[in-house]
Order: structure tokens, then sequence, then C-alpha cells
């Protein structure tokens, strides 16, 4: 059997990957155009494996996508491909166009040509999952309470608001024309192979590099954190035992403020890492002006999942944040790669392009 997982080359979808198939002989087929967030430096230790095969290409390209699902007849797809960067989307909103709901629309089209060829039980078992986002309901005050799957969506900058037509357009085509669809939507991922544009991988690169730990307008921004290989769980969760049409939030009941964050992984550094200079890493903090559109607050309510799907996170964040920091001072090579672009070269090597 195979899976068609689109952006398994980016922070979770190469998590999801990884953590797949070092558990299940399914094949998986990894759909992904490499963008400057594709890195394939995290699927490395799959060199040689047959049971990973990697398809460099574009997420709009339905003739690519019809070839795709006719050679390899995958039983589900799990899509993660997006533009993900709220800062990005709010500089150039054209590509999260194009991607995030472009791109989904012609992986539901082909998804949607495939599954009406299958015989009545393969139609059954097919599955859709959809991987979303909680920023799609806009934001929260203090007291209100977090997320539900009933809440409208509220998008308010240019990447929510392009996850939010996602949704949308993969709820239309279960209720149109029956599609088993899935969608999930997750708050804040942080761990292992994500891109230093992020909050947490930005903060620890630079505390290590004696850069300055920027904060956007007071730091009291909040949001929930989860570590990506509770959110991989959950996606395994829902693809195995989820409800078509149905929608799952996954959350990791941890509130907290961007400047609490930070203090956090600027605390885990002074005992692992204590700064050659003296002092604490906190001395490196710098506020800059707040992000038009700031968001104050994304809570979410995941009892669905638990009650239903019996899924709750393994880590806290106490766990997820130290085994973070831990390994991002364990690679310093895939941070450096990062940086110089020695990724390029990789693919380079790999497949003779760049
Ligand atoms: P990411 O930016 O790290 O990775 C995205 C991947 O998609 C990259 O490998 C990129 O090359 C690929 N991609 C982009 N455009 C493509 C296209 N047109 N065709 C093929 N591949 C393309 O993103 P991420 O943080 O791993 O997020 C993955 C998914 O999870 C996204 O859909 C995002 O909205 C969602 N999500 C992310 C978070 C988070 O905290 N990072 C939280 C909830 C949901």
């Amino acid at each position: 059997m195979t899976v068609l997982v689109t952006g398994g080359a980016g922070f979770i979808g190469s998590n999801f990957v990884l953590d797949r198939l070092a558990r299940s002989s399914e094949t998986v087929v990894n759909l992904d155009n490499l963008t400057y967030a594709g890195n394939l430096d995290n699927l490395a230790s799959l060199q040689g494996n047959p049971g990973h095969v990697f398809v460099h290409g574009d997420l709009c390209d339905r003739p690519l996508l019809d070839r795709l699902f006719a050679q390899h007849r995958p039983r589900a797809v799990i899509h993660f491909a997006a533009e993900s960067h709220v800062d990005r989307s709010i500089h150039g909103p054209e590509d999260f166009i194009q991607t995030n709901i472009v791109g989904t629309f012609r992986l539901l089209e082909a998804a949607r040509a495939h599954w009406d060829g299958l015989d009545a039980r393969q139609k059954a078992d097919f599955r859709f999952l959809h991987v979303s986002t909680d920023e799609v309901y806009g934001t929260l005050t203090p007291q209100d309470p977090p997320f539900a799957e009933t809440n409208p969506h509220l998008p308010n900058s240019p990447y929510s608001a392009s996850k939010a037509a996602s949704d949308h357009l993969v709820r239309a085509w279960h209720h149109t024309y029956g599609l088993p669809v899935l969608t999930t939507n997750c708050s804040n991922n942080y761990g292992p192979y994500q891109f230093p544009e992020k909050l947490i991988p930005l903060v620890i690169v630079n505390a290590l590099a004696g850069k300055p730990l920027p904060i956007y307008g007071d730091g009291l921004q909040v949001r929930d954190w989860l570590y990506v290989g509770d959110h991989c769980q959950a996606i395994e969760r829902v693809l195995e035992a989820g409800t078509p049409g149905e929608t799952y939030n996954i959350g990791g009941w941890n509130e907290m403020s961007n400047l609490r964050i930070v203090a956090t992984i600027c605390g885990l550094l002074d005992e692992l890492r204590p700064r050659a200079s003296g002092g604490g890493y906190a001395d490196q903090i710098t506020y800059v002006a707040d992000r038009p559109g700031h968001d104050r607050r994304y809570a979410i309510d995941a009892r669905k999942i638990q009650r239903e799907l019996g899924w709750t996170p393994a880590e806290t964040f106490e766990t997820g944040i130290r085994k973070t920091v831990a390994w991002y001072l364990q690679h310093p090579e895939w941070v450096a790669r990062i940086q110089q672009g020695g990724y390029r070269d990789w693919i380079q090597r790999h497949y003779g392009e760049a």
C-alpha cells in the first residue's frame, strides 16, 4: 500500500515521513517542489530506503498529480504542502494564494478523479487528510474560551486567509462530491528540522550566534504550542480512525506568551551551553515593531480528538522544548547548511538541478 504526502520535505512533513517510515511498511510518495522551506537534508537518513519515493514537483501541476495517482494508486493523501510563514504572506501574498488555494484545489480534483475510478470498497477506504492551522479561527481575547471545531473561520492574515480558503474547498469536496476528507487544525508546532525563520528555532540559532533575539511589540501575544512528534501522531490517529467529513482540532494545552517562550529557551541555553562571554542569553532580547494585524491570542480546545479518537500529546512543553533545544545544539551542521544554502547544493548533487 502507498500514501501520497505533499510537502514532505518541510518541517512537519519531514517529521511525519520519518516517523511513518520508521513504524510502517507502506510506501510514501513524497511530492515537494523544494521552496526555500523544503529541505532534503531533513530526509537524508532515508537515502536508499525503497519505501520513500521523492518526487520534485509542484502541487499546482495537474498533469503531474494525475500521473502520480495513476502510477502509485495511493490509498490516502496527507496534504502538508503550503506556504506557511505569516510574515512572508504579509510582504508577498501571491505565492500563498497559488499554493495554498490553487494547489489544494488541483490536488482535490486529482484525488477526486482517482477516487471516482475506484471500486466501492476502495472508495470507502480512501482518505484525503488536509493539514491546517488554528490561525483560520482568527484571534481571541484573554477571556474567550479556546477555539473549538464549531468556531467560524475568521482569518486575519493573508496566510490564515489562504489556509481558511483551502479548508473550505476541502469541506466542499466532501459535501458536493462525497470525497472522504479529514481536516486537522493544529496550533503552533516546534521541534527538530524547523526552518529558522519561525520563533523557536530563530531564537535558538540567533542566541548561539550572539545575535539579537527579536520580540514583536510587547511580546505578550499568546499561542498554544505542540511538539511536532505529537502532531504527527495525531495525524496518524485521524487518518486511521477519523470520520470522513469531520474536522479535528489538535493542540498541546500549552498557552504561552512569546516572551515566556524566549525566556524559557534562554534559560535552557544558559544551562546547556553557557555564554562564553558571561551573562545570560536573555541579555540579547530586543523589542522590535509589532507585525501588522498581529493576532493577540490563539488557544485550542482539543477535547474532541481526545474524546473520539483517544489522542493526547505525549510531551509537555517542558520536555518538548528541552528536546528541541538539545536537537539544535546537536545539529549545528544542519543549521549551518540551511544558512549557507548548502541544501541547494545537495539538491543539485542528487537531482542535477538547483
Ligand atoms: P514548511 O513551510 O516548513 O513546509 C512546507 C513544505 O511544502 C516545503 O517543503 C515546501 O517546499 C513545500 N511546498 C510549498 N509549496 C509547494 C508547492 N507548490 N508544491 C509542492 N510543495 C510545496 O511548513 P510546515 O511548518 O511544515 O507546515 C506544514 C503544514 O502544516 C502547512 O500546511 C501548514 O499550514 C500546517 N501547519 C503548520 C503549523 C506550524 O506551526 N508550523 C501549525 C499548524 C498547521
